[in-house]
């Protein structure tokens, strides 16, 4: 068969990228381009000045990405774009280029989900086997899903409120870290000890994940300490926390493979970036004899990698859609199969 090259396009928070990838699977080439250091200076992500800056730096990104390869825009075989979630003004940025390069150089246009990008990142490290189970931890989805198939998702457990992601942050916001919340945590527990005693979230033999109930924990120890004048010890609670809600995204993990013997799982989304939550998922996978597959660090943050990888099997069943194409800025992925 031919092979397929696919460009594509990510802006939907605060990373400017353009990628091309063959066959779904082979990176070609990559540039991205973060805003991190601009929102720092915030707090966190600004949205306004996000889709500034993407309209600054997005062109300058495709021509950095050409840069790099001998293939042009008319050797693709498809433009995809992440519509959703995200900034909308962000995503209108991409997607308006995406639009733009589609028609220009008359190729099909691909939509594609921001979470199904980290699902098909695993496809840069080995191909995604099926059935396989899959563990999605982001800053809007938590679950454990089945795939027994290419965009065959069957949600076997999710949150019932906060997503594991939202909870690193949101807790990290208590804590005084500066953003981005979830790699902040992890740092600061690398030097904690995990000494608090926090509620375990969901202590059942369910495959839904609650962890509203241990970011409320952290929240009220830390006013009720604040309020008494007795000083916390941030290293201790960020590792106290991140032992609890990790080992709770492990158990939880455990029992999903062990009610459905599938022996193959791939780990999706930023929260996948995180060494404990890695470390963990390893020794699970070795005790349990199960084939695991994380996507590398660079490729858990958001690029266009994952999303030129997703739009591969959408490629082949002639997925297109029209330039109508709008941006969502939520969108909860599995519902919509
Ligand atoms: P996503 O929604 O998939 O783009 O991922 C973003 C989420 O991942 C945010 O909630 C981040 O705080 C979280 N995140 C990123 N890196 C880490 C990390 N090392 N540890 C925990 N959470 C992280
Ligand atoms: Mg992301």
């Amino acid at each position: 068969m031919k092979d397929v090259y696919i460009l594509g396009v990510e802006s939907s928070c605060d990373e400017t990228s353009i990628s091309i990838v063959k066959n779904g699977s082979v990176e070609i080439a990559t540039t991205v381009l973060t805003q991190m250091d601009t929102h720092a200076m915030y707090g966190g992500v600004v949205p306004e000045i996000a889709s500034r800056m993407h309209t600054e730096n997005i062109t300058l990104v495709l021509e950095d990405l050409l840069s790099k390869t001998d293939l042009s825009v008319s050797d693709m075989d498809a433009i995809a774009v992440c519509y959703a979630p995200g900034l909308l003004g962000s995503l209108l940025v991409g997607i308006e280029f995406a639009k733009t390069l589609a028609l220009v150089y008359n190729k099909p246009l691909i939509k594609v989900h921001h979470i199904a990008g980290h699902i098909y990142a695993n496809n840069l490290v080995k191909e995604i086997k099926f059935p396989t189970l899959a563990l999605v931890v982001s800053g809007g989805h938590t679950e454990l899903v089945r795939m027994d198939d290419d965009y065959s998702f069957k949600v076997l457990g999710t949150t019932l409120d906060d997503a594991i992601g939202e909870c690193f942050d949101k807790v990290a916001r208590v804590l005084d870290l500066k953003y981005p919340g979830g790699p902040n945590i992890e740092k600061l527990a690398k030097l904690g000890k995990n000494t608090y005693n926090l509620p375990i979230p969901m202590n059942n033999n369910e495959l839904n994940f609650s962890f509203s109930g241990l970011k409320s924990a952290v929240i009220n120890l830390v006013h009720n300490e604040k309020q008494r004048g007795n000083i916390i010890n941030k290293e201790d609670l960020a590792c106290s926390f991140q032992t609890i809600a990790v080992d709770e995204l492990i158990r939880k993990t455990k029992l999903a493979i062990i009610k459905t013997n599938i022996k193959r799982l791939i780990v999706a989304g930023g929260v996948s970036a995180n060494s404990y939550l890695r470390e963990k998922l390893n020794e699970l996978c070795n005790e349990l004899d199960v084939d695991l597959s994380i996507p590398p660090l660079k490729y858990c943050t958001d690029n266009a990698t994952m999303i030129a990888c997703a739009a591969y099997p959408l490629y082949l069943k002639k997925e297109f859609t029209d330039f109508s194409l709008n941006g969502k800025s939520q969108e909860y992925f599995f519902t919509n199969k």
